[in-house]
């Protein structure tokens, strides 16, 4: 494998850091030209520093002063700005970007590195979910293979590697969240503490109440539909309490594979980096065959969020715009104790009533629509 240098958008956030983690244990493979976040300046200029990055960006430009001292003494050039760190993107340094931001946030950077060519791992939702429509096509025309980090789509990708068939089915298992066991009646009573303390995943705040809501499945199975190019009605969801089973695919045979092992996001980030080759994963448990794998079916009435996204995914156009902008507002309503848990449905469900669904046909298009969108979840 040639070395690659990488470019780490939403570097301190939780896929940042497990990035970082494998270019560490694998320095002979990756080199890291540049680091992004949005307001940690002290973490990102510690890290920048620990990878010997070549550039660290500060989006949030508030911060553009504390980066650039901390970072005096060194020879890691410090920028601040969306701007700068779209334009940096470009860089002929760059081989592959890492999209770790999380939110809509990601959207303009990842078009950005589309643009410029590069090899796009993509943990980012939002780039599909929202703008799928026109970022698959974009990728074709630039040349920027999108390869997901996501585990249930590199499950996927990994379970499709190799066949030339086209795929029957796709399962994406759930952890079902924290709030799976919790009997319906009582979910309206769930509180913020309740809900960030998930089974099985170490995620972002925003994630992980998503995961509960399911909302991120339904995110999930809309970005598997442009990935795979997997019509609405081909794509199942199951819950798998365990979450070994990453995800799985059924072919016109019958036969079905699945891609199992620890829940570990190392694992399928260091895989969209080295792909198609594998590499040693040092300090992680291994999967045990004597682990039952159990699986539940999906009870809508717990998950409404994701009946929302199959309705979303089934309609297209700007309604998953409308969707992902409603849900980040309703979660942050949710963790600032402003609405119930229940309540998290309900806006996004009203909000989507209330905007009738168009065809995408540029980005200003969704960017309109998502502060529209983001005005009524907040009212
Ligand atoms: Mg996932």
């Amino acid at each position: 494998m040639q070395k690659q240098r990488l470019a780490i958008l939403g570097a301190t956030g939780s896929i940042g850091r497990q990035t970082i983690d494998v270019v560490l244990a694998h320095s002979d493979l990756f080199s890291v030209e540049l680091l992004s976040a949005n307001s940690s300046w002290k973490e990102l200029a510690d890290l920048s520093v620990k990878v010997n990055a070549g550039t660290a960006i500060i989006t949030d430009d508030r911060f553009c002063d504390s980066l650039k001292s901390e970072l005096e003494n060194t020879d890691i050039k410090a920028y601040a700005g969306e701007n700068a760190l779209i334009s940096e993107l470009s860089n002929s340094n760059i081989d592959t970007v890492v999209v770790g931001i999380s939110g809509f946030a990601g959207l303009r950077p990842t078009l950005a590195a589309i643009k410029a060519g590069k090899k796009i791992a993509l943990a980012n939702k939002e780039t599909l979910v929202v703008g799928g429509d026109l970022v698959i096509p974009m990728s074709k025309q630039y040349s920027a293979p999108i390869i997901p980090v996501d585990s249930e789509h590199s499950a996927i990708f990994q379970c499709l590697a190799g066949e030339h068939s086209p795929l029957e089915k796709l399962i994406i298992t759930a952890s079902g969240g924290a709030l799976r066991d919790v009997p319906i009646e009582k979910l309206k009573d769930a509180t913020p503490a309740q809900v960030l303390n998930h089974p099985s995943w170490d995620m972002g705040p925003r994630v992980t109440v998503d995961s509960a809501t399911m909302l991120n499945k339904g995110f999930e199975i809309i970005e598997a539909h442009h990935l795979f190019s997997a019509p609405w009605d081909k794509i199942d969801v199951v819950i798998h309490p365990e979450s070994i089973i990453h995800s799985m695919v059924e072919f016109e045979d019958g036969a079905v594979k699945a891609q199992l092992g620890i829940p570990d996001m190392r694992i399928p980030i260091q895989y969209a980096l080295s792909f198609p080759y594998r590499q040693k994963m040092h300090n992680s448990k291994r999967y045990n065959p004597i682990t039952p794998l159990t699986f539940r079916e999906v009870d809508f009435r717990r998950y409404p969020c994701l009946k929302l996204a199959y309705e979303c995914m089934k309609e297209g156009g700007s309604s998953t715009v409308v969707l992902n902008a409603a849900g980040e507002i309703a979660v942050k309503r949710f963790l600032s104790g402003e609405i119930p848990y229940t309540g998290i449905s309900q806006v996004i469900e009203n909000v989507l009533n209330g905007i009738a669904t168009e065809k995408i046909t540029n980005f200003d298009n969704i960017f309109e629509i998502d502060r529209i969108a983001r005005e009524m979840a907040t009212r």
